[in-house]
């Protein structure tokens, strides 16, 4: 018997599960977000289709889809949606359950890549520099191979910022005071977000 490819339980679910979820049911299907989105011409499904696929219980076209992967979090949509649907919180919150699912479009992508890198970086020292991101980033996303080239590929962008003052070559990375009680504030946060189901690191 062929699998039917619709849950009916997944709205329901995302409205318990992911934050700002509780408000998806809010959404008027206007199109204001998908309109305002930069980065729109890049998705799959804008936000306001994605959300009708998470009505229609299209649970795995919704976690394999590329939208909430493309999202730069530059709140576009959060901030012009007449009725405060936090769009960007639930295109994240679908990336976490994607990922907590073993949907591999979730943990191979750019996003995932990006978001261990910062997390890396940020959680160890509080700080997040530059090249220590960038280059774990480019090694997350395929080895060596990727390091060199898409090093290669981004040399100008690195010079300019290089030349603007904005990413030493030589000084140390910043850190905060207090390492010892941001590794404590992290592990409790760990803890926490486990609890709750989360996909952890
Ligand atoms: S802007 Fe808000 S109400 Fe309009 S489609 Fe997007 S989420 Fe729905
Ligand atoms: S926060 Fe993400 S989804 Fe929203 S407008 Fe910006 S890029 Fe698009």
């Amino acid at each position: 018997m062929a699998q039917n490819k619709y849950d009916l339980g997944f709205a329901r679910f995302v409205r318990d599960n992911v934050d700002g979820g509780d408000r998806m049911n809010m959404c008027m299907q206007c199109g204001v977000c998908s309109g305002s989105c930069p980065l729109g011409d890049q998705m799959a499904h804008g936000p306001r289709k994605l959300f009708m696929m998470v009505r229609a219980g299209m649970k795995d076209e919704v976690l394999k889809s590329n939208s909430w992967q493309s999202c730069v979090s530059c709140y576009n949509c959060v901030v012009r949606c007449p009725r405060q649907v936090p769009v960007k919180y639930i295109l994240q919150g679908l990336g976490a359950l994607a990922i907590r699912e073993g949907y591999s479009e979730a943990s191979n992508s750019d996003n995932s890549a990006f978001g261990k890198a910062f997390w890396a970086t940020a959680s160890k020292s509080g700080r997040t520099d530059e090249r220590a991101v960038t280059v774990r980033y480019f090694y997350g996303l395929g080895g060596i191979g990727s390091l060199f080239s898409k090093g290669m590929a981004n040399m100008s962008i690195a010079m300019g910022l290089i030349k603007a003052k904005r990413m030493p070559i030589f000084a140390m990375p910043d850190k905060v005071k207090g390492t010892a009680d941001l590794k404590a504030i992290m592990v409790k946060a760990q803890e926490i977000q486990a609890r709750h189901g989360g996909a952890g690191e």
